[in-house]
């Protein structure tokens, strides 16, 4: 028999972990219709029970608050699984049960897991089960997840929920004479016109109607507008009455009796608690230190940097056993191949293109175990809470700075994780003024254009020029976003309080699964969308062809060079191979081709799509100090940031361009004319703030849920970042700097 089982309950109360030890490998991520939240499904096989099980996405209560409340609700309305599981965080049970509360007025079929049951002993609290199982009325299991323990009692349970045949109706509790008045009134009238009543209770629907839940007005007013109307003049009266009694609004009001309610049921003998009030838990002793005022901040840096340094270390040898297979590959298909447009696109466009994205991959990986190291230990939570009232002045939220650190906030992040780490955020307007500003972090792909700028232009201290690239990026994306939140995505922040969950020891397996996950989409995501751009710029790079009368001119060059000089030095340069000592003339000659040879990439390159656009833009980009070639980069860079320095290689006609090995290519520009460190300046400037690369502004369309916001990242960050380049290069050229 199939069951569908949801697993609801707050963040962290271990629902993930529950459902990993349940389902295991069988489980599968996808995402609910129309939205950002991830949705993942796994089977469960219990005694001829196959249970199809839902993680929900975690949260406090069923009111239509964030996306979050909005899909689980929907999909245990909707969805109707036979059971729903609550899990329920033992060691903070009467917050937990807030959200029990909801799902039992919603009159769904309950079992609640009793979570984190070690923690409660922990910490001296003692839960009578039965008691709570008896006064509520459903099954109540305890469980440590992490360990599995009580699992096969909670699925019996499960089942035994699934085979009951009748159920119980809504759970109904007073919100005192008032509210009780007016939600009986209002029952009535929702019956009696059948609002809405096919898919929710009636009294459910009323109280929704006084917590003033958007999802729920909106519904009404599609289904009946007399009816709806009628109901929320209905609320407005008794919220200017509860007003002049109270002062109180009524959805606090609701929140205080349930609060109340849950109150007696926990007093009746479910929890006892036999600690010393006084006594400082593990967790609060940790966090003395590292919360710490002063010790606090500089810990934190000392952390980060340690996290990148791990992964920079450790990442470095799988990186090269990937660049070198990607190499190899290159040289096998290149030598397997004809000459020609096929080889070029297969070879240069192909694996070259892909295999720079998936060369990161261990690298990002290494990343993101450390990331998740650190998130599962719980210490992330304090970098975020500690940040969070700096970000709260730029109209941000302390989970932005997850979203930053993500992306590039301590140089070689990448924004799409970056992007999508904005989830975190509660409120709408907070977390699109994140996800906008995050891709100006210095991810992994802006690095090697700064380096190869750095090595050739501010050689003297590199690090410290690092360090000043990652301050300009944090204080940019600031500003950048307090100008937003007081102009586009203006509003208030919703006064949601960081919470600290206690530390606790990241299991492996987690971590696993954590590292994994993301890596994967990494790969998923970056993999696919590469293909295209590396295919798509080279055709940009070599259509149209210089016409074949052109070509012949350089050939003409060539051959005339060679008939220049005499018949042993021709001879002599024909049979060397690439490490013969050429006598000098042999050796003038060489250089002589090459230059041709460079001339008429040259020229290939400006007659290609992308060199017409490189030189029509260059009328403008001059202000910035940009030519024709930092053009093509430039508009490479959009696809994505790593292009521009293997397009900057290739139009400085140099062929291939690895962008770990700039060295010979940074040489070439601070020797070029066309080049100095103003221009560079000014170049590192503008690749820090302009467009996101493509998967970036893809992800950002789906993230804010418009291709609006996609679109108003690429626009409004050039113009911005040229406004910058501009002025860089204009303030720079008046004072002769550069020069
Ligand atoms: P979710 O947000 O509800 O999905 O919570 P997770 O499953 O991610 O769990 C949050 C943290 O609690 C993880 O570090 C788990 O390892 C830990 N955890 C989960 N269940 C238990 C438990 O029963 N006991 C203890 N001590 N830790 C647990
Ligand atoms: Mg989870």
């Amino acid at each position: 028999m199939e069951l569908t089982v949801a697993l609801g309950g707050n963040p962290n109360s271990g629902k993930t972990t529950l459902f990993n030890t349940l389902t295991g490998a069988r489980q599968h991520v996808g995402n609910y219709p129309g939205v950002t939240v991830d949705k993942k499904e796994g089977t469960y096989i219990y005694n001829g029970y196959k249970m199809q099980i839902i993680d929900l996405p975690g949260t406090y209560s069923l009111t239509a608050y964030s996306a979050e409340e909005v899909v689980a609700r929907d999909f245990i309305v909707n969805e109707k699984p036979e059971v729903t599981i609550d899990i329920v965080d033992a060691s903070n049970l009467e917050r937990n049960l807030y959200l029990t509360i909801q799902l039992l007025e919603l009159g769904v079929p309950l079992c609640i897991a009793l979570n984190m049951t070690d923690v409660a002993k922990n910490r001296g609290m003692e839960i009578d089960t039965e008691k709570l199982s008896e006064l509520l009325g459903i099954p109540v299991v305890s469980t440590i997840a992490r360990t599995g323990l009580g699992k096969q009692q909670l699925m019996e349970a499960v089942a035994g929920v699934a085979k009951k045949k009748e159920k119980k109706g809504p759970l109904v509790i007073s919100y005192g004479p008032d509210l009780d008045k007016t939600i009986r009134q209002m029952q009535e009238e929702i019956e009696a016109a059948h609002f809405l009543t096919e898919t929710y209770p009636a009294r459910w629907i009323a109280i929704k109607y006084l917590e003033k839940d958007e999802q729920i007005l909106e519904k009404g007013r599609l289904a009946n507008l007399a009816t709806a109307a009628k109901l929320e003049t209905t609320v407005e009266n008794i919220a200017v009455y509860l007003q002049e009694t109270l002062n109180i609004y009524p959805e606090a009001l609701i929140a205080d009796y349930r609060y109340g309610y849950i109150r007696s049921v926990v007093k009746q003998g479910v929890l006892t608690e036999n600690y010393d009030k006084n006594r400082l838990y593990l967790s609060d002793k940790i966090d003395k230190v590292l919360t710490n005022r002063f010790l606090g901040p500089v810990i934190m840096l000392l952390v980060l940097l340690g996290l990148y340094r791990f992964t920079f270390v450790y990442s470095e040898m799988p990186v090269r056993w990937c660049e070198n297979f990607f190499g190899w590959l290159g040289d096998t298909v290149s030598a397997s191949l004809p000459e020609g447009h096929l080889k070029s696109l297969v070879v240069s466009g192909i694996i070259d293109g892909v295999g720079g994205v998936l060369g990161f991959a261990p690298l990002i990986m290494f990343m993101f175990f450390g990331i998740a190291l650190l998130e599962d230990f719980g210490y992330l939570a304090r970098v975020a809470f500690m940040l969070d009232r700096i970000f709260r002045i730029f109209g941000l939220h302390g989970s932005s700075v997850m979203s930053y650190i993500v992306s590039g906030g301590i140089a070689g992040g990448c924004a799409v994780p970056g992007v999508m780490a904005a989830r975190a955020l509660r409120s709408p307007r907070e977390r699109l003024a994140t996800l906008l500003t995050a891709p100006f972090m210095n991810c992994g792909a802006k690095l090697p254009v700064f380096a190869l700028l750095i090595a050739a232009f501010f050689a003297e201290d590199q690090a410290m020029m690092m360090f000043i690239l990652t301050m300009i990026a944090w204080c940019g994306s600031l500003v950048i976003a307090k100008l937003l939140r007081m102009t586009v995505i203006k509003g208030e922040s919703t006064p949601f309080i960081m919470e600290l969950p206690p530390y606790r020891m990241p299991t492996f397996k987690g971590l696993m699964i954590h590292t994994w996950e993301r890596t994967w989409q990494y790969i998923k995501k970056a993999g696919t969308v590469i293909v295209g751009i590396s295919v798509l710029l080279w055709a940009m790079m070599t259509f149209p062809a210089l016409p074949e009368s052109e070509m012949q001119k350089f050939e003409q060059k060539q051959e005339a060079a060679k008939a220049a000089v005499s018949p042993a030095v021709l001879q002599e340069y024909e049979s060397a191979n690439e490490d013969t000592q050429l006598s000098g003339e042999a050796q003038a000659l060489k250089e002589k081709l090459g230059a041709i040879d460079a001339e008429a990439v040259e020229a290939g390159l400006r007659y290609s799509v992308a060199g017409r656009m490189g030189t029509a833009l260059e009328s403008i980009t001059s202000l910035a100090g940009f030519n024709w070639r930092i053009n093509i980069a430039l508009v490479g860079g959009f696809a994505a940031k790593e292009v521009v320095v293997s397009t900057l290689g290739t139009a400085h006609s140099m062929g291939d361009i690895d962008p770990e090995e700039s060295g010979s290519l940074s040489q070439r520009l601070a020797a070029s004319p066309d080049w100095n460190p103003l221009v560079a300046l000014s170049l590192i400037i503008f690749t820090m703030f302009y467009a996101p690369c493509f998967v970036a502004v893809v992800c950002i369309a789906k993230e804010s849920g418009s291709w609006k916001w996609g679109a108003f990242s690429m626009i409004f960050n050039t113009v911005l970042a040229f406004t910058l380049a501009v002025s860089v290069y204009q303030v720079g050229s008046f004072f002769q700097l550069g020069l």
